[in-house]
Parts: structure tokens; C-alpha cells; sequence
């Protein structure tokens, strides 16, 4: 089955392809399909947030979407960044900037030890295969925020976050998908799919969805 992912992070997109690909999706970048398109992110929560990207790039493809809205939650700031983790640094001019995010975020951290840094990711995931059919779940992944910046991989917040073995960003991709906040939200997805008679991954031979 053809599926559009509704966004233009191209490391999520990659994360999406590594899970749901092997099980016979065939992911396609919304900027494949309807470049351009900026959605709001205007929602009080990840799902609000997940449900508008997804059912916009719907709207404008009558193909079935799949959005993530996700971000960090950390215990001694009251759950910020939280649904603003993408623009965190956005007071001080900077726009949607990792660096700038990280620089801020250990900043308002300093002289917090490390066992009140507690944190999760979050991620909600809404799949639209209908204006009223929609499949939604939500992942977590628990973990600490280190006193500096660790590794090369992943994106945002992944060389700050830690879980067993080191960090986002010091980990593989597959080691990350087994934890994170995407994975467990992706398996979920996967099982409620899985009830789904109506629903095919993998396309029949001969037959094409567009
Ligand atoms: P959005 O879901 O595109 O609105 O933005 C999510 C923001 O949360 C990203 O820009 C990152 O700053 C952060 N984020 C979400 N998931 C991850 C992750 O897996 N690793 C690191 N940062 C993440």
C-alpha cells in the first residue's frame, strides 16, 4: 500500500521507512506528491497536532497519510519543550534550530543533578485512510537529558537524550527503533493495522493503488 508521510524531516521519514517498510508499505515524502505545504502546528497536544498534518496532506492527495507530531517532555520544566520542541529556541531569534534548541535546553537544565533530569519522547501517529477513518496511537520512550551533548547520529534532541547504552545520537538506527518514542508508536500502529481485514500492506500482484 502506498502511503504518504506527512513530513518533511527527512530522519523521520527514514525512521518510518526502516519500521513500516519491511512490512510491505511503501512510504512516499509528502514533498513528493504536494511540495510546499506548511501545516500549522497549532494544537494543545501531539495528537491534535499529528491528526491536522495528516488529514491537510489527505485532503489534498485522496491518498492514505500517516503524520507523526512527537517531542520532549522534561519533568524539571514542567513537560517543556514539550509540543514546541521543534521551535524551543524560537524567542531568541533562531527559528527551528537543533543546536539551538540542545544550547537552550541545557541551559535551563544547569545545576539540575542527574536524577531530577528525567524526560520522555513522545510520539503520536495518526494514519488517515478516510476523512472518518482515521487509526491513532501515541509512543513514549523514558530516559535522562545528559549534562552535554553526546554523538553524531539521529537529529533534535538525540545527542542529548539518554537511555541505556548512551545516547539517541551514539546508538544505531536499530538500536533507537527497538526504544524510542517512534518504534513503540510504529508497533503499535502495526497491531491495531493488524486488526484491520480491510487493510493491506503488501499490494496483491497485478492490482495497483495509486
Ligand atoms: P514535529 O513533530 O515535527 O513538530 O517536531 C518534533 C521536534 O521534536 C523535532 O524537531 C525535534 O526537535 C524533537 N524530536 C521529535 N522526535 C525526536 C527524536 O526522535 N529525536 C530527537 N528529537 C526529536
Amino acid at each position: 500500500m502506498k502511503v504518504i508521510v506527512a513530513t518533511k524531516n527527512r530522519h523521520k521519514l527514514t525512521e518510518f521507512s526502516r519500521i513500516l517498510g519491511p512490512l510491505g508499505y511503501r512510504l512516499v515524502s509528502q514533498e513528493e506528491v504536494c511540495p510546499g505545504i506548511e501545516v500549522e502546528e497549532d494544537g494543545a497536544t501531539f495528537l491534535e497536532n499529528a491528526r491536522k498534518k495528516a488529514l491537510e496532506i489527505f485532503r489534498r492527495t485522496g491518498l492514505p497519510t500517516i503524520a507523526d507530531d512527537s517531542g520532549l517532555c522534561v519533568d524539571a520544566l514542567d513537560g517543556a519543550p514539550g509540543v514546541h520542541s521543534a521551535r524551543y529556541a524560537d524567542d531568541e531569534g533562531t527559528g527551528h534550530d537543533d543546536k539551538a534548541n540542545n544550547k537552550k535546553l541545557l541551559r535551563e537544565l544547569a545545576g539540575v543533578p542527574m536524577e531530577e533530569r528525567t524526560a520522555r519522547f513522545v510520539c503520536a501517529i495518526s494514519f488517515v485512510l478516510g476523512e472518518e477513518d482515521l487509526v491513532e496511537c501515541q509512543g513514549t520512550c523514558e530516559g535522562h537529558i545528559a549534562f552535554t551533548e553526546q554523538g553524531d547520529n539521529g537529529f533534535g534532541y538525540d545527542p542529548l537524550f539518554l537511555v541505556e547504552g548512551g545516547s539517541f545520537a551514539s546508538i544505531s538506527g536499530a538500536e533507537k527503533d527497538r526504544v524510542s518514542h517512534r518504534g513503540n508508536a510504529l508497533r503499535k500502529l502495526q497491531a491495531l493495522l493488524e486488526e484491520r481485514r480491510d487493510i493491506a500492506a503488501e499490494e496483491e500482484p497485478g492490482f495497483t493503488t495509486i
